[in-house]
């Protein structure tokens, strides 16, 4: 299994790992630790590059089975046993992190007011989408949305990050803040995320550590996704560049 740095430390954008296993049929390698985050739960993996002494082999896609981490390759194949310096793209990885907290305090927000689950949701760095069952939605409610959102994120909550024993766990339904619950059933240990005082809830994504490095942010056009259905955007205003999310 590969050790995930990036569970325990969002802000590790180097380390030095060891090639343990390559699969030369779809190019990618496997390595001891990593700082790539693999994807899911809306954010994107991370890109970056493996460096070999002066030799520098991107890191075009990144995916997890289980415990293991593969990192897909361009531009060769490292043999095992090749020790690597590991680099994610930083910038990016930073911009995404700072939107899925966005995310998060969103999920907070609409949830202190409506009680509604997520029903689905995206991000790239610096914009996001989540959509809401919000029956009782009415279009003055997106610039009291966007105000509350900008209040929290001002108060510079802690983001504090932290694993429970499954039982434990499944015994508080709070946690899933999504309609259907997406934790794997053979899953051990849970990772939570906690907005201090906003919004808790079981996430396997990067966060930072606290919510005023997220910044101002926008909220987007509210698209009716169906009856009682909403699509919520928002763009982290300094990282705006001027797309729709
Ligand atoms: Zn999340």
């Amino acid at each position: 299994m590969t050790d995930k740095i990036y569970s325990t430390d969002a802000y590790a954008r180097e380390s030095d790992a060891t090639v343990v296993e390559i699969d030369t049929d779809d190019g990618r390698v496997l390595l001891t630790s990593t700082v790539f985050y693999p994807g899911g739960g809306g954010q994107p993996h991370d890109v970056g590059t493996l460096s070999i002494g002066d030799d520098r082999l991107d890191v075009v896609r990144v995916t997890s089975d289980g415990d293991r981490v593969w990192h897909w390759l361009e531009g060769g194949l490292p043999p095992r046993g090749t020790v690597v310096q590991a680099a994610i793209d930083w910038e990016r990885r930073y911009a995404l992190m700072r939107t899925h907290t966005a995310m998060h305090a969103l999920c907070g927000v609409i949830w202190d007011r409506f009680q509604s689950p997520v029903t689905g949701g995206d991000m790239k760095p610096g914009q996001g989408r989540l959509d809401f069952e919000l029956p009782d939605w009415n279009p003055d409610f997106k610039l009291e949305v966007e105000a509350e959102l900008n209040r929290q994120l001002e108060l510079r909550r802690r983001v504090d990050v932290s694993f429970l024993p499954r039982q434990e766990a499944d015994q508080d339904p709070s946690l899933i803040r999504t309609k259907v619950s997406l934790l794997p059933p053979e899953l051990q240990e849970v990772r939570v995320i906690d907005i201090v005082g906003l919004d808790r809830q079981a996430d396997g994504g990067t966060h930072v550590h606290n919510t005023e490095e997220v910044g101002a942010v926008t909220v987007g056009k509210v698209e009716s996704k169906g009856r009682g259905f909403r699509r919520i955007r928002v763009v982290i205003d300094e990282l705006d560049m001027g797309v729709q999310p």
